[in-house]
């Protein structure tokens, strides 16, 4: 039996409530499915600068390099805006992001069909959307060198920022599209701005050509202005969108908006190395925050970690048909009527969010 070690770091605000539940859901599917999760906790953010004076410990990142994926709430809060940004909560995320060497950041944007009124597009636009934005995570224009602002002879100032990709940069990304892309409807739309960027003209071209391997799947290229309409005029046309960091980073929250509810969606960030079973060591968190604003009172919808944790078994341990029992128990959930607050709607019976993971628990145990 595979034995499959995970870093668990709640963080702060709503992270340890909606993690908690997470962690329930995982314990069920491993009674259900016979397996085995060694979990290990440690704090990060906000909890670890309380403890130790600073958001990520060496000790806890040598345990996330030694994990096969790590399970992330949230970081942040108002006690800690005011500390020097290289100390801040959110340092830790850009740590753990750059020494796990996380470069695929995958974020789905589903529509649960009971939950569709909650989007601000109609109904038939929206129904059955189900996307994956998988963004480049560590090129393109936002690490790009030379980058910053200078004084010109002149008195004025000039601003600089440089996209940049190389071959394996492109090729490692297109190949998470085309792998993902295989476990879902095998179609992959790749967006850049070939016709004015020299750098996306060099993205299509090898995009392209890592396509010779995966003649299974669809691929087509879509400019990013394009997409950008794309996707609130016809978004049923999309399953895998994959794209640069800044295109990716707009376009992901304009995918996510779509679902209308912040507190359902999960992600996950994968890297470059594989765990024991082949698969990327990844990063699953919720794209939320750590909403200080409900800390503490129960509350917090568990369901976007709870999906993260789908994720997991789906993306890091190969574990497809548990992944699938998860997210199929997250919907009967919420077709039986059950909501937390943040998704609350005439006739349905809101749930606190520990009652919420317990029953996600119920109807995996069946
Ligand atoms: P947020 O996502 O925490 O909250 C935005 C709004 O959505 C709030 O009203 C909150 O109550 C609600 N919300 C969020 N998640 C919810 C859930 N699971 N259930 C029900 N309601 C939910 O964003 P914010 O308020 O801008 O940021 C709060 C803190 O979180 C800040 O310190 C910020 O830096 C941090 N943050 C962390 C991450 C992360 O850890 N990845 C991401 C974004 C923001």
């Amino acid at each position: 039996m595979n034995k499959y070690k995970i870093l668990v770091l709640a963080g702060d605000g709503i992270g340890p409530e909606i993690v908690g539940e997470a962690l329930k859901v995982l314990k069920a599917v491993e009674r259900k499915y016979n397996l085995y999760f060694e979990t290990r906790v440690a704090l990060v953010g906000g909890a670890s600068i309380d403890k130790y004076g600073i958001p990520l410990t060496d000790e806890t990142l040598k345990l996330a390099k030694e994990s096969d994926a790590v399970l992330l709430g949230a970081v942040g809060g108002p006690k800690w805006e005011n500390l020097d940004y290289s100390i801040r909560p959110e340092r830790a995320l850009l740590a753990l992001r750059k020494e796990l060497g996380l470069f695929a950041n995958l974020r789905p944007a589903k529509i649960y069909p009971v939950l569709a009124d909650a989007s601000t597009l109609k109904r038939e636009v929206i129904d059955g959307v189900d996307i994956m934005v998988i963004r480049e995570l560590t090129g393109g224009l936002y690490f790009g060198m030379p980058k910053g602002v200078e004084k010109l002879p002149d008195g004025t100032e000039r601003g600089i920022n440089t996209m940049v990709y190389t071959t394996p940069e492109i090729e490692r990304i297109a190949k998470v599209a085309f792998e993902v892309a295989r476990k879902r409807r095998k179609r992959v739309t790749s967006v850049d701005k070939a016709n004015v960027l020299e750098t996306t003209e060099l993205w299509r071209k090898v995009v392209t050509e890592v396509h010779k391997d995966y003649p299974d799947i669809e691929l087509s290229h879509m400019y990013v202005d394009n997409c950008a309409m794309q996707l609130v005029r016809n978004p049923k046309q999309f399953d895998v969108i994959v794209t640069e960091n800044m295109f990716g980073d707009i376009l992901s929250d304009e995918a996510a908006i779509l679902t209308g509810s912040i507190g359902m969606l999960p992600s996950a960030s994968l890297g470059q190395r594989v765990n024991k079973v082949g698969l990327p060591i990844g990063m699953y968190e919720p794209i939320h925050g750590s909403a200080p604003d409900i800390a503490g009172k129960d509350i917090a919808n568990p369901i976007a970690t709870i999906l993260s944790v789908a994720m997991m078994l789906r993306f890091s341990f190969n574990l497809t048909k548990e992944a699938d029992d998860i997210e199929r128990s997250v919907e009967n959930v919420l077709n039986k009527g059950y909501r937390t607050t943040d998704i609350k709607q005439e006739g349905t019976k809101v749930l606190g969010c520990k009652e919420m993971g317990d029953a996600i628990v119920r109807e995996i145990e069946g």
